[in-house]
């Protein structure tokens, strides 16, 4: 199958409604280079979340195309599609079972597959400081974590696959300052290495972007650098 070498990303003329009458995204067209890490802001209800579905082809726009290295995004096949698209979902969501499994998923990653993957998404530390570090079991009565924290689980998931490219939703909800700054600092190493669009609710998060795309009624409204917005 045909699989994702650069990670560039085309956007044109993008148009989607869950409903036919009420467009979510119109008129959004947006290249963003191999490699490169965009923001995207914007406020809520304003089609973050749904842009990342369209890209992630949960949905399929009404007009419009996506491509990926210039590939039309239904040409990919399901299982490479997975393993080279990464989400970071606003909401992850925890296995009832041990850290080392929540970020393997099943692959039959090695140790150090995980642990390589643990580190550039900066949760290596909290997971040794666990009872039981990697075995420490989560979910459903298992460790509670703040949802800053899952989602440096969920980065870790995501980084495990090698992907080229990555999607991350920042958690809205009740994210400390302290695990804010690790989730930017996560992105900042990753930068260059894999094409990344991170949705933020805070500004700080994208600081190191190389563009921020301000959304509005399912359009661009603005775009620019951290300092220029
Ligand atoms: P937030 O900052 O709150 O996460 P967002 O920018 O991610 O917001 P979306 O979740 O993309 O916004 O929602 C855009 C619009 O689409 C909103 O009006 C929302 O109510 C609507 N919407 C989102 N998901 C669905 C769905 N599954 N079915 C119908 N409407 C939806
Ligand atoms: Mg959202």
């Amino acid at each position: 199958g045909v699989r994702i070498s650069q990670g560039r990303i085309d956007i044109q003329s993008l148009k989607f409604g869950y409903t036919p009458d009420r467009p979510v995204i119109h008129d959004l067209s947006l290249t963003i280079p191999a490699g490169a890490f965009y923001g995207v802001v914007g406020h809520t209800g304003s089609g973050k979340s749904t842009l990342l579905s369209l890209l992630l082809r949960f949905y399929t726009a009404q007009s419009g195309s996506i491509q990926l290295d210039g590939v039309p995004l239904a040409h990919f096949g399901d299982e490479d599609f997975r393993a080279d698209v990464g989400l970071v979902p606003q909401e992850p969501f925890l296995l009832a079972a041990s850290v080392r499994e929540n970020i393997d998923m099943g692959r039959g990653l090695s140790d150090a597959e995980i642990e390589t993957a643990a580190r550039a998404a900066r949760c290596h530390d909290f997971v040794l400081a666990l009872e039981q570090g990697y075995t420490t079991p989560l979910g459903e009565g298992g460790a509670r974590l703040s949802v800053g924290q899952k989602q440096l689980i969920a980065i870790a998931r995501a980084l495990a696959g090698k992907p080229r490219i990555l999607f991350l939703d920042e958690a809205t909800a009740h994210i400390d300052s302290e695990t804010e700054q690790v989730v930017q600092l996560a992105l900042a190493e990753l930068r260059g290495k894999v094409t990344i669009i991170a949705i933020a609710h805070r500004l700080s998060t994208i600081r190191d972007a190389d563009r921020i795309i301000v959304l509005n009624h399912g359009h661009i409204d603005e775009q620019g650098s951290h300092e220029a917005l």
